[in-house]
């Protein structure tokens, strides 16, 4: 069992959240207390990141695919990748 390093309650250990403060410094809170200090709830929080995880290999991806066109296509292609690319980023960070 885990204690909130905030509030003081007992958490059970998939409940605890590691909250980085302003000075670098970990520690174990509860999720209202994460809420608490970010002003998000800790749900909305993972969405973001994993929202940001995956338009970053989206991104990632259609980078890859614009180099291949370029280089195999020519410029005509890979400007177009690059169109793509930008519409992807566009979109899921629009998404949110
Ligand atoms: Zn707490």
């Amino acid at each position: 069992m885990l204690k909130c390093s905030d509030c003081g309650r007992d958490l059970p250990e998939k409940e605890a959240l590691v909250h980085k403060d302003e000075q670098g410094e970990k520690h174990i809170i509860c999720p209202e207390c994460f809420e608490k200090a970010t002003g998000i709830d800790y749900k909305t929080f993972a969405y973001r990141k994993e929202n940001a995880k995956q338009t970053f290999f989206a991104v990632l991806f259609c980078l890859g695919a614009t180099i291949y066109a370029f280089i195999e296509k020519g410029p005509l292609y890979g400007g177009l990748g690059i169109l793509l690319t930008i519409l992807v980023y566009f979109f899921s960070s629009k998404a949110r």
